[in-house]
């Protein structure tokens, strides 16, 4: 499907009779005016977002999550839908200024907002956040997280703090959430991640030495599994950083096998 238009208000989304999508937020709704951004990233796609408050769509069909679509669009779309999500949350979520409290208007020239009072300028909010699998010999640490609304074994994952290395916050994510030491962290590749506005590092780890202790506000059950087991096992889904590296990992197995 060829984007041209992408109407939002967050993280539902509908799309419309001529196949455009339509994101909604509830936070939109006070007194947010209609706001247009241009998204193109490449001269011959042209995309447009229309951020508009969720009132305006709620005629609309019953829509489905964020989650949901991106897990069904291809990897020319991800990029797109995950901009056009972060866009739209930051938009609503930045409408005054935080060093003078007038209100943002579109920037000049670039995808940002400023403030005309004090001359300040906000750009959409990323979070950095490290990924990583964890191995040993043919075996791979996952993790079932507090979180996660079904039973699921992922790769570790947290914030890259102020100050911080991503390597650094990765050996510190690994002790806190499991108790394990690592070395030899290799980068992978990385994901935009837009809930809300995570942008992955995937890296792989060595396991050094410790016995794993689940974090038990972050970890209902972690433990290592051999790599002829991954098929069967209850995995992240394809479109997912996570199952890129334990999918990668699989391969290597296989392969050395
Ligand atoms: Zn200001």
């Amino acid at each position: 499907m060829k984007i041209e238009y992408i109407y939002a208000t967050g993280d539902r989304v509908w799309s419309d009779p001529q196949g455009r999508w339509l994101f909604a937020q509830p936070c939109c709704d006070h007194g947010l005016a209609i706001e247009e951004y241009d998204l193109t990233l490449l001269p011959e796609q042209p995309i447009r977002l229309v951020v508009m408050p969720e009132a305006e769509l709620r005629d609309q069909a019953s829509g489905l999550q964020l989650r949901q679509l991106l897990s069904r669009t291809d990897e020319a779309q991800f990029p797109l839908l995950s901009r056009a999500a972060q866009v739209v949350t930051w938009s609503g979520h930045h409408r005054f200024c935080s060093r003078c409290g007038d209100a943002l208007v579109h920037h000049d020239h670039d995808l940002a907002k400023q403030c005309n009072g004090c001359g300040l300028t906000q750009y959409p909010r990323l979070s950095p956040c490290i990924i990583t699998l964890v191995t040993r010999g043919e075996y791979c640490l996952l993790a079932h997280g507090i979180r996660f609304n079904e039973v699921r074994y992922s790769t570790l994952a947290g914030f890259i703090e102020a100050g911080e290395s991503a390597e650094d916050a990765l050996s510190r994510e690994v002790r806190e959430e499991v108790g394990v030491e690592v070395n030899n962290i290799r980068y992978h590749c990385s994901q935009s991640w837009p809930f809300p506005h995570s942008l992955m590092f995937g890296f792989f780890a060595d396991y050094v030495s410790g016995e794993i202790v689940p974090e038990p506000e972050e970890i209902v059950d972690a433990r290592w599994f051999h790599y002829t087991e991954l098929d069967e096992a209850p995995i992240p889904p394809p479109f997912t950083i996570a199952r890129q590296l334990i999918d990668a990992f699989h391969a290597r197995c296989v392969k050395a096998d």
